[in-house]
């Protein structure tokens, strides 16, 4: 049996333990939008999910099914056991109030990731510098092979996709649903998990 699934409400974030061995699904129940995910050693906070060592190890951005996600330590936090999308991103920062005074001055600053990240991880200890480049499930962010330009594009999930992330050490998890507008399409929906 299924957990049953938590919402996190648009423009929002969470965080959460997550068990090792345990398994986190990360569902977008109505396509195209996207979740920053975060995942810190529960037993000691310096050692965090790391873009840089994850990338080098898989020889590719293009992170799916079996693929790990390495800590700054070298050492394996997250397996993706499963992925009905295969699009995801591991290059951009949370968006964050700078980033909406960046690319978005005329609209309503918001805190974005970034801040939702680090108001639900502060009763874990976890202070905002901490906050490294996020997993970002379902971001859409293609590379172009001749200039190195990269575009935000709206995701290619559709209702009901997920991925699938087995712990492979006791975490704490920090999840979003993304608050940017190009991220998402133009739109902002919720987000759903589930730990089994
Ligand atoms: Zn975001």
């Amino acid at each position: 049996m299924s957990a049953p699934a938590v919402v996190i409400p648009e423009r929002s974030g969470t965080a959460f333990a997550l068990p090792r061995g345990a398994t986190l699904t990360v569902i977008d129940p109505r396509g195209e939008q996207v979740a920053d995910l975060l995942a810190f050693n529960a037993d000691d906070l310096d050692e965090v999910i790391s873009s840089g060592r994850t990338l080098d190890y898989a020889e590719t951005i293009r992170l799916t099914t079996g693929h790990k996600l390495y800590s700054n330590r070298s050492r394996v936090m997250l397996e993706i056991i499963a992925d009905t999308v295969g699009i995801h991103d591991f290059l951009l920062t949370p968006c964050s109030t700078d980033t909406f005074l960046h690319f978005y001055p005329t609209l309503p600053v918001h805190r974005g990731c970034f801040g939702n990240l680090a108001e639900a991880l502060a009763p874990y200890g976890v202070t905002p510098d901490r906050i490294p480049i996020a997993f970002n499930c379902f971001m859409n962010v293609p590379i172009d092979s001749e200039t190195g330009k990269l575009k935000v594009l709206p995701p290619v999930s559709k209702a009901g996709d997920h991925v699938v992330f087995r712990a492979d050490m006791d975490l704490i998890i920090g999840l979003t649903a993304c608050s940017a507008p190009d991220s998402n399409g133009g739109t902002f929906k919720p987000i759903e998990y589930r730990i089994d």
